[in-house]
């Protein structure tokens, strides 16, 4: 039986054959071998790398159990899975979605002192499915005093942002302590949803920067804070970069831009970029200073396509910003073929924080994977602020960050996990996000 209606196109079989339909699509997958129970399913599914073959595309288990493999048949008590042994260490149980590959299995993380130190193919009680915590690397979280985004649709890009400035206009109106109380709800609900690391883009300067850095220290949630240039010419920029995460500026660049390029690339700093939001004036000079990746990119010409590969920048997509603000999409797919793309959620003002309303509408308005569209929400944005060595993805010696879904909700009976969690998951879902 399909679990969802009738506007899945893949799997929508023809009344009184819904079981015959599904399996048929599955010997497609597998060939005309016996067809797996749900515990081979997830394993082929790793073996051939190819979480998105049924994307969108979701049987209740009792489809593909109806044939499982014997020892297969116990019926799984509901998941609860972490399991504290002793100081500093802990397992989780589940649904695994491992390496930058996002290969899925079953088994077990274990976890001392933060650290992922090993993982075990095994068959495991929990139906709980386990990804790397989201990372959101294009966020503006002072907007959170401003949560009324949708007004953005009477306003032009212009009169949001520069005239008169609605943004500033109300954040304006709140005070410093009301900022940053506000933020830190931002965050505490950005772990709600999965996500353990955001980088902002944060305005009002240094002290913008002192009001992140203040949040940071109060919540598990991660924050990288880029600080917004230009900043005042007497403030010491390399003392300033240093304080922050990194850098961000916007178009026409002056002289400061291209210093604080030199000392992020000498300090191992990220230096990010807006361009081709509203149109392509901004994009010439945006990728001549080589940034580590720019963003929204909405009105990308065929010539940029080759300088974002050759140059090795990044681009940040935000499809829903984009809807919002503009009414307009990205070329996500071309972009993809060209670097590296990672989604994020851009301005609190405009949209949720949750990475997964970013994954659920990029996976319905593109033609990517599921497992392309979680690797955007994880591994490449890590990429992009230069953490993937430490997070991003589950793989031994990485820092523990993971996301726990249970499938006792809205995950209940969805077979294939990486489409579950990117098409139809909500913050619900989510039992727990680890953050060590
Ligand atoms: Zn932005």
């Amino acid at each position: 039986m399909s679990d969802h209606g009738s506007s899945c196109g893949c799997c929508n079989p023809p009344a009184g054959a819904d079981t015959s339909a599904i399996r048929e699509r599955m010997r497609q997958v597998y060939g005309p071998e016996e067809l797996p129970g749900r515990r081979q399913f997830l394993k082929a599914l790793a073996g051939v790398g190819a979480a998105g073959v049924l994307a969108g595309c979701t049987t209740s288990d009792g489809a593909t159990n109806t044939t499982a493999d014997p020892t297969e048949t116990t019926a799984e008590p509901p998941g609860t899975t972490a399991t504290a042994t002793e100081d500093g260490v802990e397992t989780l149980s589940g649904t695994l979605v491992v390496g930058e590959e996002m290969s899925v299995t079953e088994g077990t993380v274990r976890i001392e002192d933060g650290e992922i130190v090993s993982i075990t193919e095994e068959g495991v009680e929990s139906d709980d499915i386990i990804v790397p915590a989201f990372v959101n690397p294009h966020t503006h979280i002072t907007d959170s005093t401003a949560k009324d985004g949708e007004r953005a649709r009477n306003y032009s890009w212009y009169e949001l942002f520069i005239d008169p400035g609605l943004k500033s206009e109300i954040n304006g109106n709140a005070t410093r302590a009301e900022k940053r109380q506000a933020m830190i709800e931002t965050m505490e609900f950005m772990r709600a949803s999965g996500t353990g690391t955001f980088a902002d883009f944060k305005e009002e300067g240094v002290t913008g920067i002192e009001d992140l850095n203040m949040a940071d220290e109060q919540t598990a949630v991660e924050a990288v804070g880029l600080l917004t240039g230009a900043i005042d010419e007497s403030a010491d920029l390399q003392a300033e970069i240093e304080n922050a995460d990194g850098y961000n500026t916007y178009a026409p660049y002056g002289e400061q831009a291209e210093r604080a390029r030199e000392i992020c690339a000498d300090l191992g700093k990220v230096f990010a970029l807006h361009s081709g939001e509203p149109n392509a004036d901004d994009i010439d000079a945006s990728l001549a200073l080589n940034p580590d990746y720019t963003s929204h990119m909405v009105h990308t010409r065929e010539q940029d396509y080759q300088t974002l590969s050759d140059d090795d920048i990044g681009v940040v997509c935000l499809p829903r910003s984009n809807l919002v603000i503009l009414d307009e999409l990205p070329p996500l797919e071309r972009l993809h073929e060209a670097t590296t793309v990672a989604l994020a959620t851009d301005n609190v003002m405009l949209n949720s924080s949750s990475m997964l309303r970013e994954m659920e509408f990029t996976s319905k308005l593109f033609d990517v994977t599921v497992t392309e569209v979680l690797q955007m929400a994880t591994i490449n944005g890590a990429r992009l602020i230069k953490r993937d060595e430490e997070i991003g993805s589950i793989e031994e010696g990485k820092r523990a960050r993971l996301a726990v879904f249970s499938t006792d909700y809205e995950l209940q009976n969805v077979v294939d996990p990486i489409a579950g969690i990117v098409r139809r998951a909500t913050a619900r879902d989510v039992e727990r996000t680890v953050l060590y």
